[in-house]
């Protein structure tokens, strides 16, 4: 099998895996409980925290482990709606966000909030000035992807967050899954920020919210107390060490990791160059881990499967989106519905081999010959 959808899911680090092992294995009390299993338990679970706010450079008390980024999302954007909700109900994103990002807002506006959508340009860079006319006196919350997980279009944080600072009561949210681990990001720039570890070598089912201390938000998990005020439950103790480690692992690697998938993607982009009727929709300085790509008259769920066939794994949209619906993302910078269906995704990582490039451009020459769909 030749894996090239590391965008969808990376594969665990071994070092990860042991971590969770052994402090599973070590920990057996809740860390919610006062007895000294409990305690030994919340002692883990405090080092965990302090593990990853020491990677990620910011205050431990921010962090609040989740199940992934999709909760981490849900719980920023419910969170700071419901805490904001007397401020106003107006929210600004963008076209390229996740479903569990999107699919919050709808959820918000089928309940009165209004929701706008900033315009992006044809690399899928959002319109600064377009976010200056939209904002308003009630705006409570910016939600913008660091990286977009379809095309990887690598966005302004800063600026958007130099447009916000005259806005106090308006929350920047950066779903930054895509980014942490690949490209250097200072999460102090936002109010909130959610990441994944199953996306950075991490296991599924990790995944962290941070946010800053003064920020307002209301819980999305309600019930006892536990080692954060924003998520109930028992805390598991053994994700949140393999996460920290996840992280420490991506991000100290990050740089030689990165050049690495710099070369890979300009060898793919080299060799897809040759072949006909190939239009390429990221940028040519996105996140160089993702490439999304079209072959005319030949549907993305067509030619993936094709690929499928030959064993080889590639995405159209994320793994979460609804299957044979045009790439919203896709679809906002080319404004073309057919190349918005014929669009898929190819995702690198620094494991992947230049045969596998190869392997995988033989593989779509002979898909493009057999002329499929
Ligand atoms: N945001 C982005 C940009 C993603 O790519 C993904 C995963 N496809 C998510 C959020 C959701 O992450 P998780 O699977 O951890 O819930």
């Amino acid at each position: 099998m030749i894996y090239l959808d590391y965008t969808a899911n990376a594969p665990v680090e071994p070092e990860v895996l042991n971590t969770f092992c052994e402090v599973e294995r070590r920990c057996l009390g809740n860390a919610n409980a006062r007895h000294s299993a409990g305690r030994q338990a919340h002692a883990e679970m405090e080092k965990a925290i302090l593990h990853a706010a020491d990677v990620l450079n910011v205050e431990p008390g921010g962090l609040i482990f989740t199940s992934g980024a999709s909760e981490s999302n849900n719980t920023a954007i419910f969170g700071i709606a419901h805490a904001s909700r007397h401020i106003g109900r107006h929210i600004i994103t963008t076209p390229l966000e996740h479903a569990s990002v999107s699919a919050c807002l709808t959820s918000l506006q089928e309940r009165g909030w209004e929701i706008d959508v900033l315009e992006v340009d044809r690399q899928g860079i959002i319109d600064l000035e377009h976010l200056k006319s939209l904002l308003r006196a009630d705006t409570v919350l910016v939600t913008v992807c660091a990286v977009d997980s379809e095309l990887g279009t690598i966005q302004p944080i800063d600026a958007v967050k130099a447009i916000l600072t005259e806005k106090p009561d308006c929350r920047l949210h950066v779903d930054a899954t895509q980014i942490i681990g690949k490209l250097p990001f200072r999460l102090q720039t936002a109010d909130t920020v959610s990441l994944s570890g199953h996306k950075i070598g991490g296991i599924n089912g990790s995944g962290l919210l941070w946010k800053r201390n003064e920020v307002g938000m209301e819980p999305l998990i309600h019930g006892g107390t536990s080692t954060t005020l924003y998520r109930s439950g028992s805390p598991a103790v053994a994700l949140a060490a393999s996460l920290a480690k996840a992280l420490e692992i991506a991000c100290s690697n990050q740089e030689q990791r990165l050049n690495r998938v710099h070369l890979l993607n300009a060898l793919l982009r080299r060799r897809l160059s040759t072949m006909e009727n190939v239009t390429i929709h990221s940028p040519g300085n996105a996140l160089p881990h993702i490439l999304n790509l079209g072959v005319k008259g030949i549907r993305g769920v067509d030619f993936r499967d094709a690929l499928d066939a030959k064993g080889i794994c590639v995405s159209v949209k994320s793994a979460c989106s609804v299957e044979n619906t045009p790439s919203r993302a896709v679809y906002a910078v080319t404004r073309n519905r057919r190349q918005a269906l014929e669009a898929w995704r190819v995702s690198l990582s620094h494991l992947t081999t230049t045969e596998e490039i190869e392997a995988f451009i033989s593989a779509c020459n002979e898909i493009v010959g057999g002329k499929v769909g």
